[in-house]
Protein backbone atom coordinates (compact mmCIF):
# COMPACT_ATOMS: atom_id res chain seq x y z
CA UNK A 1 0.00 0.00 0.00
CA UNK A 2 1.43 3.04 -0.88
CA UNK A 3 0.82 6.26 1.43
CA UNK A 4 -2.18 7.51 0.67
CA UNK A 5 -3.41 4.16 0.88
CA UNK A 6 -2.57 3.87 4.10
CA UNK A 7 -3.93 7.04 5.42
CA UNK A 8 -7.50 6.22 3.57
CA UNK A 9 -7.27 2.80 5.41
CA UNK A 10 -6.65 4.56 8.88
CA UNK A 11 -9.53 6.90 8.10
CA UNK A 12 -6.78 10.26 9.38
CA UNK A 13 -9.03 13.24 8.62
CA UNK A 14 -8.11 16.83 9.80
CA UNK A 15 -7.78 16.66 13.50
CA UNK A 16 -7.71 20.56 13.54
CA UNK A 17 -11.73 20.95 13.21
CA UNK A 18 -11.78 21.18 9.57
CA UNK A 19 -12.06 16.97 9.27
CA UNK A 20 -11.37 17.04 5.90
CA UNK A 21 -10.14 13.56 4.62
CA UNK A 22 -6.45 13.37 4.28
CA UNK A 23 -5.90 11.21 1.80
CA UNK A 24 -7.29 12.95 -0.65
CA UNK A 25 -4.71 15.72 0.37
CA UNK A 26 -1.58 13.64 0.13
CA UNK A 27 -2.93 13.13 -3.45
CA UNK A 28 -1.67 16.65 -5.08
CA UNK A 29 1.35 17.57 -5.82
CA UNK A 30 3.67 20.58 -4.01
CA UNK A 31 6.41 22.29 -3.33
CA UNK A 32 6.02 22.72 0.09
CA UNK A 33 4.92 20.97 3.32
CA UNK A 34 3.01 23.27 6.14
CA UNK A 35 2.22 21.61 9.87
CA UNK A 36 -0.40 24.04 10.91
CA UNK A 37 0.33 24.17 15.17
CA UNK A 38 -0.73 28.14 15.43
CA UNK A 39 -3.36 26.88 17.74
CA UNK A 40 -5.17 30.60 17.88
CA UNK A 41 -8.56 29.55 19.82
CA UNK A 42 -7.88 31.17 23.22
CA UNK A 43 -7.45 28.58 26.17
CA UNK A 44 -6.75 25.04 23.60
CA UNK A 45 -3.81 23.73 23.95
CA UNK A 46 -3.84 20.39 22.45
CA UNK A 47 -1.49 21.02 19.15
CA UNK A 48 1.14 22.66 21.57
CA UNK A 49 1.04 19.36 23.79
CA UNK A 50 1.01 17.26 20.28
CA UNK A 51 4.55 19.16 19.31
CA UNK A 52 5.98 18.88 22.57
CA UNK A 53 5.22 14.85 23.70
CA UNK A 54 4.81 13.75 19.71
CA UNK A 55 7.89 15.91 17.71
CA UNK A 56 9.63 13.20 16.62
CA UNK A 57 6.63 11.08 14.87
CA UNK A 58 5.19 14.97 13.72
CA UNK A 59 8.27 15.44 11.70
CA UNK A 60 7.93 11.70 10.42
CA UNK A 61 4.40 12.45 9.15
CA UNK A 62 6.12 16.15 7.66
CA UNK A 63 8.69 13.47 5.48
CA UNK A 64 6.20 11.24 4.65
CA UNK A 65 3.78 14.31 3.23
CA UNK A 66 6.63 15.87 1.61
CA UNK A 67 7.94 12.50 -0.22
CA UNK A 68 3.87 11.92 -1.19
CA UNK A 69 3.35 15.16 -2.88
CA UNK A 70 7.02 16.07 -4.37
CA UNK A 71 7.45 18.63 -1.67
CA UNK A 72 11.23 19.84 -0.71
CA UNK A 73 9.90 21.85 2.25
CA UNK A 74 8.64 21.47 5.16
CA UNK A 75 7.76 24.00 7.43
CA UNK A 76 5.95 23.88 11.13
CA UNK A 77 4.22 27.16 12.09
CA UNK A 78 4.06 27.12 15.94
CA UNK A 79 3.22 30.38 18.10
CA UNK A 80 6.68 31.78 19.69
CA UNK A 81 5.27 31.92 22.97
CA UNK A 82 4.63 27.64 22.88
CA UNK A 83 8.27 27.81 23.61
CA UNK A 84 8.87 23.99 25.03
CA UNK A 85 6.93 22.85 22.14
CA UNK A 86 9.37 25.22 19.60
CA UNK A 87 12.70 23.36 21.52
CA UNK A 88 11.18 19.91 21.15
CA UNK A 89 10.16 20.36 17.50
CA UNK A 90 13.38 22.21 16.54
CA UNK A 91 15.58 19.89 18.22
CA UNK A 92 14.04 17.03 16.12
CA UNK A 93 13.90 19.12 12.92
CA UNK A 94 17.32 19.41 12.61
CA UNK A 95 19.53 18.35 9.83
CA UNK A 96 16.54 17.73 7.83
CA UNK A 97 14.24 19.60 4.83
CA UNK A 98 12.20 20.88 7.67
CA UNK A 99 11.66 23.95 9.26
CA UNK A 100 10.42 26.23 12.52
CA UNK A 101 8.16 29.34 11.47
CA UNK A 102 7.57 31.29 14.90
CA UNK A 103 4.20 33.13 14.40
CA UNK A 104 3.07 35.89 17.06
CA UNK A 105 0.30 35.32 19.49
CA UNK A 106 -2.73 36.56 17.46
CA UNK A 107 -5.79 35.62 16.06
CA UNK A 108 -6.74 33.90 13.66
CA UNK A 109 -2.62 32.55 13.01
CA UNK A 110 -4.56 29.35 12.02
CA UNK A 111 -6.22 30.11 9.41
CA UNK A 112 -5.16 28.64 6.16
CA UNK A 113 -4.52 31.70 4.42
CA UNK A 114 -3.41 33.63 7.17
CA UNK A 115 -0.61 31.06 7.80
CA UNK A 116 0.10 30.41 4.52
CA UNK A 117 1.24 34.09 3.86
CA UNK A 118 3.29 34.24 7.53
CA UNK A 119 5.44 31.02 6.10
CA UNK A 120 5.83 31.77 2.78
CA UNK A 121 4.69 34.93 1.87
CA UNK A 122 2.48 33.28 -1.02
CA UNK A 123 -1.54 34.21 -1.13
CA UNK A 124 -4.00 32.24 -1.93
CA UNK A 125 -5.93 32.93 -4.53
CA UNK A 126 -9.54 34.31 -3.75
CA UNK A 127 -11.96 31.30 -3.18
CA UNK A 128 -8.48 28.79 -3.92
CA UNK A 129 -6.80 26.22 -1.38
CA UNK A 130 -3.30 25.84 -0.74
CA UNK A 131 -2.49 23.43 -3.50
CA UNK A 132 -3.00 26.27 -5.66
CA UNK A 133 -0.10 27.93 -4.82
CA UNK A 134 2.26 24.41 -4.34
CA UNK A 135 1.12 23.94 -0.84
CA UNK A 136 -0.42 21.36 1.06
CA UNK A 137 -1.43 22.46 5.19
CA UNK A 138 -1.88 19.81 7.49
CA UNK A 139 -2.71 20.39 11.38
CA UNK A 140 0.18 18.84 13.52
CA UNK A 141 -2.32 16.20 14.78
CA UNK A 142 -3.05 15.10 11.52
CA UNK A 143 0.34 14.68 10.40
CA UNK A 144 0.92 12.69 13.70
CA UNK A 145 -1.68 10.59 12.59
CA UNK A 146 -0.48 10.33 9.38
CA UNK A 147 2.72 8.95 10.74
CA UNK A 148 0.73 6.60 12.46
CA UNK A 149 -1.43 5.01 9.58
CA UNK A 150 2.09 4.82 7.86
CA UNK A 151 2.80 2.10 10.40
CA UNK A 152 -0.79 0.59 9.64
CA UNK A 153 -2.49 2.14 13.21
CA UNK A 154 -5.86 3.94 12.75
CA UNK A 155 -6.92 6.84 14.10
CA UNK A 156 -8.93 5.25 17.10
CA UNK A 157 -8.01 8.59 19.86
CA UNK A 158 -8.16 12.26 20.15
CA UNK A 159 -6.09 14.90 22.19
CA UNK A 160 -8.54 17.59 23.38
CA UNK A 161 -8.27 20.27 26.08
CA UNK A 162 -10.25 20.69 28.77
CA UNK A 163 -10.73 24.39 29.97
CA UNK A 164 -12.42 27.21 31.56
CA UNK A 165 -14.58 26.27 34.69
CA UNK A 166 -13.44 23.09 35.98
CA UNK A 167 -11.17 22.33 38.58
CA UNK A 168 -8.29 21.18 36.86
CA UNK A 169 -7.77 22.31 32.78
CA UNK A 170 -5.80 19.73 31.13
CA UNK A 171 -5.16 18.19 28.14
CA UNK A 172 -5.81 14.53 27.78
CA UNK A 173 -5.77 11.86 24.71
CA UNK A 174 -8.84 9.62 25.14
CA UNK A 175 -10.97 7.18 22.75
CA UNK A 176 -12.81 8.36 20.14
CA UNK A 177 -16.44 8.20 21.50
CA UNK A 178 -15.95 9.18 24.83
CA UNK A 179 -18.29 11.34 26.21
CA UNK A 180 -17.50 14.90 26.94
CA UNK A 181 -19.39 14.49 30.92
CA UNK A 182 -16.56 11.96 31.28
CA UNK A 183 -13.28 14.06 29.84
CA UNK A 184 -14.92 17.02 31.98
CA UNK A 185 -15.22 14.51 34.96
CA UNK A 186 -11.40 13.93 34.27
CA UNK A 187 -10.61 17.82 34.63
CA UNK A 188 -12.03 17.46 38.31
CA UNK A 189 -15.55 18.58 36.89
CA UNK A 190 -17.47 21.63 36.42
CA UNK A 191 -16.90 24.86 39.04
CA UNK A 192 -20.78 25.54 37.81
CA UNK A 193 -23.97 24.52 38.55
CA UNK A 194 -25.47 24.90 34.42
CA UNK A 195 -22.03 24.12 32.33
CA UNK A 196 -23.08 25.27 29.35
CA UNK A 197 -19.92 24.04 26.91
CA UNK A 198 -18.34 25.49 23.59
CA UNK A 199 -16.72 22.69 21.73
CA UNK A 200 -13.89 23.20 19.46
CA UNK A 201 -13.27 26.98 21.21
CA UNK A 202 -14.67 30.04 21.77
CA UNK A 203 -14.30 31.63 18.57
CA UNK A 204 -15.26 28.79 16.40
CA UNK A 205 -16.77 26.27 18.22
CA UNK A 206 -20.52 24.97 18.38
CA UNK A 207 -22.27 26.02 21.83
CA UNK A 208 -24.92 23.19 23.70
CA UNK A 209 -25.25 21.57 26.91
CA UNK A 210 -25.86 18.14 25.42
CA UNK A 211 -22.76 16.48 28.39
CA UNK A 212 -23.21 13.44 26.50
CA UNK A 213 -21.66 14.57 23.05
CA UNK A 214 -18.85 11.85 21.75
CA UNK A 215 -15.29 13.23 21.01
CA UNK A 216 -15.53 12.60 18.09
CA UNK A 217 -11.44 12.93 15.28
CA UNK A 218 -11.85 17.27 15.44
CA UNK A 219 -12.95 17.74 18.68
CA UNK A 220 -10.14 19.45 19.60
CA UNK A 221 -11.50 21.13 23.27
CA UNK A 222 -14.02 22.29 25.23
CA UNK A 223 -14.55 25.47 27.37
CA UNK A 224 -17.26 25.03 30.18
CA UNK A 225 -18.49 27.80 31.43
CA UNK A 226 -22.01 28.98 33.53
CA UNK A 227 -25.11 29.59 31.25
CA UNK A 228 -24.77 33.01 32.15
CA UNK A 229 -21.03 33.68 31.04
CA UNK A 230 -22.13 36.68 28.62
CA UNK A 231 -20.78 35.44 25.50
CA UNK A 232 -21.99 32.57 26.15
CA UNK A 233 -26.10 34.13 26.23
CA UNK A 234 -24.76 35.90 23.17
CA UNK A 235 -24.11 32.74 21.39
CA UNK A 236 -27.32 31.15 22.74
CA UNK A 237 -29.36 33.83 21.56
CA UNK A 238 -31.52 32.84 18.65
CA UNK A 239 -30.83 33.19 14.89
CA UNK A 240 -34.09 35.32 14.40
CA UNK A 241 -33.67 37.69 17.27
CA UNK A 242 -30.00 37.94 16.29
CA UNK A 243 -31.04 39.20 12.51
CA UNK A 244 -34.10 41.60 13.74
CA UNK A 245 -31.43 43.20 15.95
CA UNK A 246 -28.56 43.14 12.91
CA UNK A 247 -31.32 44.89 11.11
CA UNK A 248 -32.33 48.02 12.95
CA UNK A 249 -29.33 48.41 14.91
CA UNK A 250 -26.23 48.05 12.04
CA UNK A 251 -24.74 51.72 12.16
CA UNK A 252 -22.33 50.27 9.27
CA UNK A 253 -19.61 52.08 11.36
CA UNK A 254 -17.20 49.69 9.38
CA UNK A 255 -15.46 47.93 12.65
CA UNK A 256 -16.27 44.73 11.57
CA UNK A 257 -14.29 45.20 8.30
CA UNK A 258 -11.78 47.26 9.35
CA UNK A 259 -11.01 44.39 11.50
CA UNK A 260 -11.76 41.26 9.73
CA UNK A 261 -8.50 39.45 9.17
CA UNK A 262 -9.51 38.07 5.40
CA UNK A 263 -9.69 41.68 4.76
CA UNK A 264 -6.52 43.08 6.30
CA UNK A 265 -4.68 39.97 4.21
CA UNK A 266 -6.13 41.17 1.00
CA UNK A 267 -9.49 39.91 0.18
CA UNK A 268 -12.58 41.11 -0.53
CA UNK A 269 -14.56 40.35 2.58
CA UNK A 270 -16.91 43.12 4.17
CA UNK A 271 -18.84 41.90 6.71
CA UNK A 272 -20.49 45.85 7.25
CA UNK A 273 -21.65 45.34 3.77
CA UNK A 274 -23.10 41.92 4.65
CA UNK A 275 -25.37 43.40 7.67
CA UNK A 276 -26.57 45.95 5.42
CA UNK A 277 -28.15 43.44 2.72
CA UNK A 278 -30.16 42.43 5.94
CA UNK A 279 -31.88 45.96 5.63
CA UNK A 280 -32.44 44.59 1.69
CA UNK A 281 -34.97 42.80 -0.17
CA UNK A 282 -33.95 39.28 -1.30
CA UNK A 283 -33.10 40.79 -4.55
CA UNK A 284 -30.77 43.11 -3.17
CA UNK A 285 -29.08 40.49 -0.59
CA UNK A 286 -28.30 38.40 -3.42
CA UNK A 287 -25.80 41.01 -4.61
CA UNK A 288 -24.37 42.10 -1.19
CA UNK A 289 -23.94 38.24 -0.32
CA UNK A 290 -20.81 38.10 -2.43
CA UNK A 291 -18.90 40.01 0.48
CA UNK A 292 -19.35 36.96 2.63
CA UNK A 293 -17.70 34.16 0.07
CA UNK A 294 -14.11 34.40 1.25
CA UNK A 295 -15.36 35.14 5.11
CA UNK A 296 -13.17 31.96 7.04
CA UNK A 297 -15.88 32.27 9.84
CA UNK A 298 -13.02 33.18 12.56
CA UNK A 299 -16.20 35.04 14.49
CA UNK A 300 -13.67 38.13 15.52
CA UNK A 301 -16.17 40.62 14.21
CA UNK A 302 -18.85 39.48 15.99
CA UNK A 303 -17.11 38.40 19.07
CA UNK A 304 -14.68 41.70 19.00
CA UNK A 305 -15.03 43.42 16.54
CA UNK A 306 -18.53 44.82 17.14
CA UNK A 307 -19.30 47.47 19.22
CA UNK A 308 -22.93 47.23 19.35
CA UNK A 309 -22.31 43.16 20.02
CA UNK A 310 -24.35 42.22 16.78
CA UNK A 311 -23.89 39.27 14.42
CA UNK A 312 -21.87 39.78 11.21
CA UNK A 313 -20.08 36.49 11.38
CA UNK A 314 -23.49 34.69 11.24
CA UNK A 315 -24.73 37.16 8.59
CA UNK A 316 -22.11 35.58 6.43
CA UNK A 317 -22.35 31.91 7.56
CA UNK A 318 -26.16 32.44 6.03
CA UNK A 319 -24.81 34.67 3.41
CA UNK A 320 -22.43 31.85 2.48
CA UNK A 321 -25.22 29.53 2.77
CA UNK A 322 -27.97 31.10 0.60
CA UNK A 323 -24.53 31.66 -2.00
CA UNK A 324 -24.19 27.63 -2.28
CA UNK A 325 -27.87 26.79 -2.46
CA UNK A 326 -28.40 29.53 -5.60
CA UNK A 327 -24.94 27.94 -6.34
CA UNK A 328 -23.51 31.34 -6.78
CA UNK A 329 -19.86 31.45 -7.27
CA UNK A 330 -17.40 34.01 -6.26
CA UNK A 331 -17.43 36.89 -9.09
CA UNK A 332 -15.07 39.45 -7.52
CA UNK A 333 -11.32 40.36 -7.79
CA UNK A 334 -9.27 38.30 -8.37
CA UNK A 335 -6.18 39.99 -7.08
CA UNK A 336 -5.13 39.87 -3.68
CA UNK A 337 -3.18 42.96 -1.86
CA UNK A 338 -2.78 42.81 1.57
CA UNK A 339 -3.47 46.21 3.69
CA UNK A 340 -1.08 48.43 4.56
CA UNK A 341 -1.90 48.26 8.43
CA UNK A 342 -2.46 44.50 8.54
CA UNK A 343 0.18 43.83 11.13
CA UNK A 344 -1.35 46.96 13.34
CA UNK A 345 -4.51 45.93 13.42
CA UNK A 346 -3.76 41.74 14.34
CA UNK A 347 -6.12 41.04 17.39
CA UNK A 348 -3.81 39.64 20.05
CA UNK A 349 -4.86 36.81 21.81
CA UNK A 350 -4.40 38.83 25.41
CA UNK A 351 -7.11 41.34 23.99
CA UNK A 352 -9.30 38.70 23.31
CA UNK A 353 -8.98 37.08 26.45
CA UNK A 354 -10.21 39.94 27.87
CA UNK A 355 -12.83 40.40 25.38
CA UNK A 356 -14.32 37.07 25.74
CA UNK A 357 -14.64 37.93 29.53
CA UNK A 358 -11.99 34.49 29.59
CA UNK A 359 -9.64 36.44 31.45
CA UNK A 360 -9.77 34.67 34.68
CA UNK A 361 -9.62 31.34 33.20
CA UNK A 362 -6.55 31.73 31.02
CA UNK A 363 -4.33 29.01 32.94
CA UNK A 364 -2.26 26.54 31.05
CA UNK A 365 -3.49 22.55 30.69
CA UNK A 366 -0.80 20.19 30.69
CA UNK A 367 -1.27 17.30 29.28
CA UNK A 368 -1.93 14.35 31.93
CA UNK A 369 -1.78 11.13 31.16
CA UNK A 370 -4.90 10.07 32.61
CA UNK A 371 -6.38 7.22 30.94
CA UNK A 372 -10.32 6.98 30.11
CA UNK A 373 -11.54 3.55 29.59
CA UNK A 374 -15.46 4.45 29.26
CA UNK A 375 -17.68 1.06 29.53
CA UNK A 376 -19.55 2.35 26.35
CA UNK A 377 -18.59 5.17 23.65
CA UNK A 378 -20.95 6.30 20.55
CA UNK A 379 -19.04 6.61 17.39
CA UNK A 380 -21.14 9.46 14.91
CA UNK A 381 -21.20 7.81 11.45
CA UNK A 382 -20.26 11.41 10.02
CA UNK A 383 -16.69 12.35 11.86
CA UNK A 384 -15.43 15.13 9.47
CA UNK A 385 -16.10 16.50 5.64
CA UNK A 386 -17.85 14.44 3.00
CA UNK A 387 -20.13 11.29 3.37
CA UNK A 388 -21.31 9.68 6.95
CA UNK A 389 -19.32 6.07 6.39
CA UNK A 390 -21.29 2.64 6.28
CA UNK A 391 -21.72 0.40 9.19
CA UNK A 392 -19.54 -2.45 8.21
CA UNK A 393 -20.53 -4.42 11.44
CA UNK A 394 -24.30 -5.72 12.96
CA UNK A 395 -25.75 -5.49 16.35
CA UNK A 396 -24.52 -8.38 18.31
CA UNK A 397 -20.92 -8.39 17.01
CA UNK A 398 -17.50 -8.68 18.62
CA UNK A 399 -15.25 -6.30 17.03
CA UNK A 400 -11.45 -6.25 17.93
CA UNK A 401 -9.10 -3.16 18.35
CA UNK A 402 -8.59 -1.43 15.60
CA UNK A 403 -10.81 -3.06 13.53
CA UNK A 404 -12.91 -1.18 10.79
CA UNK A 405 -16.39 -0.84 12.12
CA UNK A 406 -17.33 2.04 9.28
CA UNK A 407 -16.58 2.42 5.41
CA UNK A 408 -16.73 4.98 2.79
CA UNK A 409 -19.72 5.02 0.69
CA UNK A 410 -18.48 4.25 -3.45
CA UNK A 411 -16.65 6.87 -4.98
CA UNK A 412 -17.59 9.17 -2.41
CA UNK A 413 -15.49 12.31 -0.03
CA UNK A 414 -15.13 10.42 3.52
CA UNK A 415 -13.04 8.40 6.05
CA UNK A 416 -13.23 5.20 7.62
CA UNK A 417 -13.89 4.64 11.03
CA UNK A 418 -12.42 2.13 13.72
CA UNK A 419 -13.38 0.31 16.98
CA UNK A 420 -11.00 2.42 19.69
CA UNK A 421 -11.13 -1.34 21.66
CA UNK A 422 -12.00 -5.00 21.69
CA UNK A 423 -16.21 -4.64 22.18
CA UNK A 424 -19.70 -5.65 21.10
CA UNK A 425 -21.80 -3.54 18.86
CA UNK A 426 -24.87 -2.48 20.94
CA UNK A 427 -26.28 -0.73 18.20
CA UNK A 428 -26.00 0.04 15.02
CA UNK A 429 -28.48 3.36 14.16
CA UNK A 430 -28.61 5.52 11.40
CA UNK A 431 -26.37 8.11 12.38
CA UNK A 432 -23.95 6.26 14.95
CA UNK A 433 -22.65 3.17 16.37
CA UNK A 434 -22.44 1.90 19.90
CA UNK A 435 -20.01 -0.02 21.11
CA UNK A 436 -19.78 -2.19 24.49
CA UNK A 437 -16.64 -2.21 26.11
CA UNK A 438 -15.41 -6.25 26.13
S1 LIG B 1 -19.16 46.65 13.50
FE1 LIG B 1 -21.29 46.18 14.06
S2 LIG B 1 -22.38 48.13 13.92
FE2 LIG B 1 -20.42 48.40 12.85
S3 LIG B 1 -20.89 47.90 10.70
FE3 LIG B 1 -20.20 46.03 11.64
S4 LIG B 1 -22.06 45.00 12.33
FE4 LIG B 1 -22.60 47.14 11.92
S1 LIG C 1 -16.03 35.88 10.66
FE1 LIG C 1 -16.03 38.10 10.40
S2 LIG C 1 -13.95 38.72 10.89
FE2 LIG C 1 -13.87 36.52 10.51
S3 LIG C 1 -13.39 36.32 8.32
FE3 LIG C 1 -15.62 36.30 8.51
S4 LIG C 1 -16.21 38.40 8.19
FE4 LIG C 1 -14.03 38.44 8.66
Amino acid sequence: MNLVEQVREAGVVGAGGGGFPAHVKLAGKADTVIANGAECEPLLHKDAAVMERQAAELLQGVQLTMEAVGARTGIIGIKAKNRHAVDTVQAACQGTAVRVHLLGDYYPAGDEYDLVHEATGRLIPPGGIPLNVGLVVCNVETLVNIAAAAAGRPVVTKTLTIAGAVREPQTITVPLGTSLRACVAAAGGATVADPVLAIGGMMMGETTDELDRPVIKTTGGVIVLPRDHHVIARKLKPAAARQAIGKSACDQCRYCTELCPRYLLGYAVEPHQVMRSLAFTATGAAHWNEWAAMCCACGLCTLFACPEELYPKEACDQSKAEMKRANLKWSGPTTVKPHPLRDGRRTPIASLLKKLNLAQYAHPAPWQATVLAPAQITLPLKQGAGAPCQPLVRAGETVAAGQAVGGIPDQALGARLHAPFAATVAAVTPTHLLLDRR
